[in-house]
């Protein structure tokens, strides 16, 4: 369970806060998806909760604890990350990206193979034809989902996605947007997800959370939000 309480955020040499008072919590196996205009403080949220940016003032809870007494790494080890621009090591091949977190938790050569093939498949890749590419011999499509399968490897109860399909073409979107619930049926993340796209949000969301320069406007479930536009 995520808890924000109060939570603001003002950058340095900003006048406005880039999130206000905030107070919304998600809770375990909910996907909240955050809508609303470009620069309306979604992203800022989700860096709050992996602790990459502090609040000014406020408080997050994770499982009822108090973010800041987490150690950040294992606070960040917990949580998969997926953003547009999905940031592969260019250098390094589709496996070995997917081994990052893995690798650092110490996991066997063995175990990490076949975590490696299971999680391309799950994302929708064949293992066998995907794992020893670079990122350059990749479509926009496959990328995301080897950036999905990256930040679910080690099964991090908590996913936070910043507009995870914004960066590929519609129709694969739709597909992408598919798998992921078909996905979060079996698997039953806490996921924050962020889109400025109100027709993903309504399909992608157990509820959605409508932000306008920083400040949460509406939160319900999408059939509440449609019925109280
Ligand atoms: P969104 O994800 O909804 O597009 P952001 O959270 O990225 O919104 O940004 C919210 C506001 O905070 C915007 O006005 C943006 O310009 C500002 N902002 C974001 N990051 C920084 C930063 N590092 N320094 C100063 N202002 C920032
Ligand atoms: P998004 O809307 O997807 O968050 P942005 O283009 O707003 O992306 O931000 C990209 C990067 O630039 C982020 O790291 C953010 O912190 C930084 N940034 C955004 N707005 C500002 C700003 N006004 N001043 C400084 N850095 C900013």
């Amino acid at each position: 369970m995520i808890e924000l309480k109060n939570v603001t955020k003002i950058y340095p040499g900003q006048s406005v806060p880039a999130v206000k008072e905030l107070t919304l919590t998600i809770q375990d196996g909910e996907t909240c998806v955050f809508v609303g205009p470009s620069g309306c403080g979604k992203s800022t949220i989700l860096r709050m909760i992996n602790r990459m940016i502090e609040p000014t003032s406020g408080t997050i809870l994770v499982d009822k604890e108090d973010i800041l007494n987490k150690d950040p790494d294992k606070l960040r080890m917990s949580i998969g990350y997926v953003i547009q621009q999905i940031g592969l090591l260019p250098h390094r091949t589709v496996a070995e990206n997917v081994a990052i977190v893995p690798r650092l938790y110490g996991w066997s050569k063995e175990k990490i193979s076949k975590r490696v093939d299971e999680l391309l498949e799950l994302v929708g890749l064949d293992p066998e034809e995907s794992k020893f590419k670079y990122p350059a011999q990749l479509s926009g499509g496959q990328m995301q989902r080897v950036g999905v399968a990256r930040a679910m490897a080690a099964d991090p109860p908590i996913m936070l996605m910043d507009e995870p399909f914004g960066a590929v073409d519609p129709i694969v979107r739709g597909h992408l947007q598919d798998e992921f619930l078909r996905l979060q049926k079996e698997i039953k993340k806490t996921v924050c997800f962020v889109t400025h796209d109100i027709n993903e949000a309504i399909k992608m969301g157990d509820t959605i959370a409508i932000f306008d320069i920083g400040t949460l406007i509406q939160h319900g479930t999408p059939q509440e939000i449609l019925s109280n536009p």
